[in-house]
């Protein structure tokens, strides 16, 4: 014998899925969840969905059962061909019709309706209710789109419009409507601690903290401390940082509010404030800048070529002449960036240093980058830059031997070694603004100060054993 079943709809709903037998037997059996459903003297082959139609719709999963002979069949027979054609060839219905579709590359919204069985003017439909609803004109591949269909109509989607707003359409008595749904955010505070034993981020996730907070957490530090280079078994760090739920459910973890470092007795601290004008920035519990006025080297991953000299031999014009900057050897093409903030001064050609940009710091500050390849588009004299922005590419114009960069620090006009002069700090919190840092950041190492206190006191219940 052979059973076959036809899915009669894509997605047909959970409520109204039923299994038709199609045949003359007259028997009602419960199979699992499933309602089977058959009816004596009904003629309906050849349209298995006419009189079963009833009250709930006709649309469903049909099980039809060309039997030879179907009542020669003892009525246990018949349970047991029912119960294994049941089993073998009907899924376990899901708890939900949703289905959820993951838009891929080149895919518009017909495209998946069509793929889904629906008809054209859905599409149209669904767009004429206007409003956030013409988002979904423009998906991306990535973009996840939660589609209902019953009757091969759209019953229902859903659609994250950003973190926390989505799109909910349904369909009501008068057709289709559409909500946006915005989630409460809610921000958790959360606190990790851990100690040095092998790196700060084989540690740090140790202790639970994600990847991108223990990149905040070594830029917090990075003027101070060199993650790479100057970590100590036995070091500590402590983080009191916000975790966002939405809807009750964890959706990620949001910023380092407070952090602490200690390494050979050395206690590095910061606090987030947000001062009243908008700007963010970690600052030490007394209000002064974590940030340094200057990162010291304008290239990554960049050796020193040439050191800073007053008393050089000239490797192409063979005579002693002072080196007043220091040469950082990279291939062509690598990024430079501005040690500080501050307006370019000067953006051209200047004999030997072939295309030079000048950036003026303000007090009396100036820094030079020589022998580039080419100016970063759309800087000018005049043009604003911030501490770490590009500002043109290595290169080897002008008189230079190989790729690097020629770069220059001056106080007050005076040629200082780059690497050695002692770098400003950023500015510290404004006075007026001292009273709401103060209100900010006390219960944040208030926090911090019990999170390493914990972790001490761990560490000393651990030695004593
Ligand atoms: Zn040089």
């Amino acid at each position: 014998m052979k059973i076959d079943y036809i899915p009669a709809a894509p997605a047909a709903s959970w409520r109204k899925r039923r299994v038709v037998l199609v045949g003359t037997l007259c028997a009602a059996i419960g199979v699992g969840s499933f309602q089977l459903l058959t009816r004596s003297n009904d003629a309906i082959a050849g349209n298995p969905s006419n009189q079963l139609a009833s009250d709930t719709g006709a649309s469903g999963l049909y099980l039809s059962a060309d039997m030879a002979r179907p009542n020669t069949l003892a009525s246990s027979d018949f349970d047991n061909i029912i119960q294994t054609a049941v089993t073998d060839a009907l899924r376990v219905p899901e708890a939900s019709q949703w289905s959820t579709i993951s838009v891929k590359p080149g895919q518009n919204l017909s495209v998946i309706f069509e793929a889904l069985g629906l008809a054209h003017d859905e599409v149209a439909d669904l767009l004429a209710l206007g409003g956030e609803v013409q988002r979904l004109k423009k998906l991306k591949a990535g973009d996840e789109l939660h589609v209902l269909v019953e009757d091969d109509r759209l019953d229902g989607l859903k659609y994250a419009l950003d973190e926390r707003r989505s799109l909910e359409v349904r369909r009501g008595d008068k057709g289709l409507e559409s909500v946006t749904i915005t989630a409460e955010i809610e921000h958790r505070q959360a606190t990790a601690s851990g100690k040095i034993t092998d790196s700060l981020f084989v540690d740090g996730r140790r202790a639970n903290l994600s990847s991108r907070l223990i990149m905040s957490f070594a830029d917090i530090f990075g003027y101070d401390v060199d993650f790479a280079q100057d970590l100590h078994p036995g070091d500590q760090f402590s983080v009191v940082y916000e975790q966002l739920y939405k809807n009750g459910k964890r959706l990620r973890d949001g910023d380092i509010l407070a952090a602490q470092f200690t390494s050979q007795g050395q206690r590095y601290q910061a606090v987030r404030f947000t001062a009243p004008d908008g700007n963010t920035a970690y600052y030490t519990p007394n209000g002064q800048s974590l940030r340094k006025a200057f990162i010291r080297t304008p290239v990554d991953f960049a050796r020193i070529s040439s050191p800073f000299n007053l008393r050089r031999l000239h490797p192409i014009l063979h005579t002693i002449r002072a080196h007043k900057g220091v040469d950082y050897g990279a291939g062509t093409g690598t990024p430079i960036k501005a040690t500080g903030d501050g307006k370019i001064s000067f953006y051209g050609n200047k004999n030997g240093y072939g295309r030079v940009a000048m950036i003026n710091h303000g007090a009396g500050v100036e820094t030079l980058y020589g022998h580039m390849s080419r100016f970063r588009a759309g800087l000018s004299v005049g043009s604003r830059v911030r501490q770490g922005q590009v500002i043109g590419y290595v290169g080897m114009s002008g008189l230079a031997t190989a790729p690097h960069l020629h770069y220059e620090f001056r106080i007050n006009g005076i040629h200082k070694n780059p690497v050695t002069v002692p770098l400003p700090r950023a500015n510290p919190v404004a006075p007026n603004h001292m009273a709401a840092f103060r209100a900010q950041s006390s219960p944040l190492m208030a926090a911090l100060d019990q999170q390493s206190t914990k972790l001490a006191s761990a560490a000393k219940t651990k030695t004593s054993r």
